[in-house]
C-alpha cells in the first residue's frame, strides 16, 4: 500500500484565501482590518523565520501585522507593559508571544498576561479551561491544523482510535482534547509509555509530537492509519554538501507512507497549516470583538 499524501501546504493556501476573502469583506462593510502584533524576544534563529514569515503571511491575507522584536535582556516588567499596551489596543485582534522566551522570563505569567480573547495561540488558561470543557474558546494552531486536516481527510472522526505521541500544553494535550471533541477513543502516549509500538498499532490515527527525528517506523503502523507528523526536526545532510542540514519528522516517511492510508509530509504538511491557523484565529478573534459573524 502507498499512502496517500496530504498536502498540508496546498489546504494551507486554500484557508489563506478564504481568511483573505473575509478580512476583504470586514474591509469593505465594516471598515474593520484585523490586526495581529507578534512579539519576539531575543534573537532564536528559528524564532525569528516563524517570526518573519507570520508577519508576511499577515500582510498576505490583507491584515495588519505588527513585530514587537525586543532585546534578550528585556525585562519581565517592561514586556509586560507591552502586553498590556497591545491588550488595550483596539487595531491589534490577535498577540502572539513566540515562545521559547529567554530563560529569565516566566513563560506561564507571561502567557496568562495576554487578553484572553486576544490570545490566537491559545495558550492562556482560559483558553486550555474552556477547550477541555468543550467551549469556545481559542485553539492552539498546531493541533488545529492537524484536526482540520483530518476532518478534510475522514469527515467523521467519530469512534476512530487515536494515539497522540507527545504531551506537551501546545501540541500534544490540546490535540488530544481536540480528538476527544469529535468523539475519537484517545491515548496520549509519553516518554513513560509502556510498549509503544504495541500502542501505536491500535491506532486508526497517529499524531506525532515528540521532536525526535523519524522515531516512528513503519512496522508501528497499522495498515491503512492516518498517520499526522507533527515534528520539525533538523538533521545534518552531508549529501548536499557540507554542513547542510534538511529537515525531517517524527515519523520515518517512506517505511511508515508504505503502511500507511494517509500521512503528512514535512515540510509542507502540518508546519503550513499552524500559520494558515494563526491567521484563521485572528480573524476569529476580531470577528468577537466586532460582535460579527464568525468564520466557519
Ligand atoms: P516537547 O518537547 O514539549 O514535547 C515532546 C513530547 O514527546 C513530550 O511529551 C515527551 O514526553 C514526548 N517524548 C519524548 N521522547 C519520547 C519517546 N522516546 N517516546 C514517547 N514520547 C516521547 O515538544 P513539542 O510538543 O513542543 O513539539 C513536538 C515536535 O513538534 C517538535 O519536533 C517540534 O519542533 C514540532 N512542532 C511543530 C510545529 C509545527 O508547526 N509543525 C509547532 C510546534 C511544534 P514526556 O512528557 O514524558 O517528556
Amino acid at each position: 500500500m502507498s499512502a496517500q499524501i496530504i498536502d498540508g501546504k496546498a489546504f494551507a493556501g486554500t484557508v489563506r484565501e478564504k481568511v483573505a476573502a473575509h478580512v476583504t469583506k470586514l474591509k469593505s462593510e465594516n471598515n474593520i482590518t484585523p490586526g495581529l502584533a507578534v512579539v519576539l524576544v531575543g534573537e532564536d534563529p528559528a524564532s525569528q523565520v516563524y517570526v518573519r514569515s507570520k508577519g508576511k503571511q499577515t500582510v498576505e491575507v490583507g491584515m495588519k501585522s505588527v513585530e514587537h522584536k525586543l532585546d534578550v535582556e528585556t525585562s519581565e516588567a517592561d514586556l509586560l507593559a507591552l502586553i498590556d499596551q497591545l491588550n488595550n489596543d483596539d487595531s491589534i485582534h490577535g498577540i502572539l508571544v513566540q515562545l521559547p522566551l529567554p530563560k529569565h522570563l516566566d513563560e506561564d505569567l507571561v502567557i496568562n498576561s495576554i487578553s484572553p480573547a486576544k490570545d490566537v495561540d491559545g495558550f492562556h488558561i482560559s483558553n486550555v479551561g474552556l477547550l477541555g470543557t468543550g467551549q469556545k474558546s481559542m485553539v492552539p494552531c498546531t493541533p488545529l491544523g492537524c484536526l482540520m486536516m483530518l476532518r478534510d481527510h475522514h469527515g467523521s472522526l467519530s469512534g476512530m482510535d487515536a494515539v497522540v505521541i507527545g504531551r506537551s500544553n501546545i501540541v500534544g494535550k490540546p490535540m488530544a482534547q481536540l480528538l476527544l471533541g469529535d468523539s475519537c477513543t484517545v491515548t496520549i502516549a509519553h516518554s513513560r509509555t509502556k510498549d509503544l509500538p504495541e500502542v501505536v498499532r491500535r491506532a486508526d490515527i497517529v499524531v506525532a509530537a515528540v521532536g525526535r527525528p523519524e522515531m516512528v517506523p513503519g512496522d508501528w503502523i497499522k495498515e491503512g492509519a492516518t498517520v499526522i507528523d507533527v515534528g520539525i526536526n533538523r538533521i545534518p545532510a552531508p549529501e548536499k554538501g557540507e554542513g547542510k542540514h534538511r529537515l525531517v519528522g517524527d515519523v520515518d516517511y517512506a517505511s511508515c507512507a508504505e503502511r500507511a492510508g494517509a500521512i503528512t509530509p514535512v515540510p509542507g504538511g502540518v508546519g503550513p497549516m499552524t500559520i494558515a491557523c494563526l491567521l484563521a484565529n485572528t480573524l476569529t478573534a476580531c470577528c468577537r470583538a466586532n460582535g460579527l459573524e464568525e468564520p466557519e
